[in-house]
């Protein structure tokens, strides 16, 4: 037994020592024959496709891509025995041809129930000496707070043929008003219940803490909500949620289209948000009226910095209709949806502690880059505890 132990320990080891490469499972095998009678009675070492998942360098918004290598391991693999990998950053808008090499670093790993021995390996983009991070790589300016907790509200539509799943080919279906949380064919369409159903199971069965699902105000439009704890929990989630999306929708010739205003700002359609409700420790556990007002300043200082980083296109969503502010203002009220921040009753009640919703990011937004800019926020916020950063 203590032999096939530290035989199953050399293994991983060993696999964990290749930062980039396939696998040479020849090597592990030649080694591993010496041993044969106890490898084949106590060792089951299994091949795992391990779909490494980044963001690439477009701008104003990156695309989440994805490519997979098959390793083997006697279990699922946890974080630590997940090697580097490198990419092409070329290929990405991440490095220039002659010097293209970019690394992938892991940082969170979820199983993929739709394939045999499926892992999804969430990744940051680093330098090519694997230390620094990558210019793209948002969630590296995450500060890191494990008492910061995060809910992203995410909208999206469907979208096939270049318009909203279940719209007409020409024209507009019956205006808004019964889609959102509707059912039957004439609301919801034949389609997009299969789709988000089968997107929630593949998401719980990842691990990822999804607290709900609705269709939206607008005919093709839905919504996720993911809780985490932890400032980049949340985040990473949000990223792989929106990966397991896009690539379930593949096989019904369906689209995800994130962006906040598909339908442009002159017809009376929702745009799509992604509301961001935060609170760190102290906003819990002490708060106070005092700290809210200055949370609340320091939000209003920064609202440019807030915005510039909350979604493109932002200006067609943020105009003071459709329950939102306009985007060149900042305001916050209790229970207020036309506010940029709104702060919730049980929050008052509670002596302002509790979170707040930032209702300005778009669907588009990065929620890396979010989480970031709004904990850097904060950050600049003296508490009597901890005083100025
Ligand atoms: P809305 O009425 O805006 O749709 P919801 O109740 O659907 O509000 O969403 C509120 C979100 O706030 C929840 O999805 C949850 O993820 C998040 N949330 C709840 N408590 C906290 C907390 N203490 N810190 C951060 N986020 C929280
Ligand atoms: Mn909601
Ligand atoms: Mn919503
Ligand atoms: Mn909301």
């Amino acid at each position: 037994m203590a032999a096939s132990k530290i035989l199953a320990v050399w293994h991983l080891s060993c696999l964990k020592s290749k930062d980039t490469g396939s696998t040479k499972s020849d090597e592990a095998f030649g080694v591993s024959s010496l041993f044969e009678p106890i490898t084949k009675t106590t060792i089951h070492m299994a091949k795992y496709k391990l779909e490494y998942l980044w963001l690439d360098g477009y701008e104003p918004v990156a695309n989440i891509r994805g490519k997979t290598q098959v390793k083997e391991f006697a279990s699922f693999p946890k974080l630590e025995q997940l090697p580097m990998w490198g990419f092409d950053g070329s290929s990405t808008r991440q490095a220039e041809g002659r010097t293209s090499d970019c690394m992938l670093k892991p940082v969170a790993v979820y199983p993929d129930t739709t394939k045999k021995n499926g892992v999804l390996v969430m990744c940051e983009v680093m330098m090519p000496d694997c230390k620094t991070p990558h210019p793209s790589n948002g969630r590296a300016t995450i500060p890191d707070d494990p008492g910061a907790w995060f809910g992203f509200e995410q909208e999206y539509f469907l979208y096939k043929d270049g318009k909203p799943l279940g719209f007409p080919s020409s024209g507009f279906p019956y205006p808004q008003g019964e889609y959102y949380t509707g059912v039957g064919y004439k609301n919801v369409g034949c389609i997009a219940r299969e789709i988000v159903d089968t997107h929630l199971d593949l998401c719980l069965d990842a691990g990822i803490n999804h607290e709900g699902i609705n269709a939206e105000v607008a005919k093709g439009q839905w919504e996720f909500q993911i809780f985490g704890k932890g400032s980049k929990n949340a985040a990473d989630q949000v990223w792989v949620a929106r990966y397991l999306l896009m690539r379930l929708c593949e096989k019904y010739g369906v689209d995800v289209e994130w962006h906040c205003k598909p339908l442009g700002k002159d017809v009376d359609w929702n745009g799509s948000g992604m509301h961001s409700n935060f609170s760190t420790t102290y906003m819990r556990e002490i708060g106070g009226k005092d700290y809210f007002e200055a949370l609340m300043a320091a939000f209003d200082k920064y609202k440019n910095e807030h915005i510039a980083v909350y979604g493109p296109d932002n200006h067609l969503r943020l105009t003071g209709l459709h329950e939102t502010q306009s985007i060149d203002k900042f305001n916050y009220g209790v229970a207020n949806r036309g506010a940029s921040v709104r702060v919730p009753h049980s929050f008052v009640n509670n002596g302002y502690k509790g979170y707040l919703e930032d209702r300005r990011p778009n669907s588009q937004g990065d929620p890396y880059k979010i989480a970031g800019r709004i904990l850097q926020t904060i950050n600049t916020v003296p508490t009597p505890k901890k005083g100025k950063k």
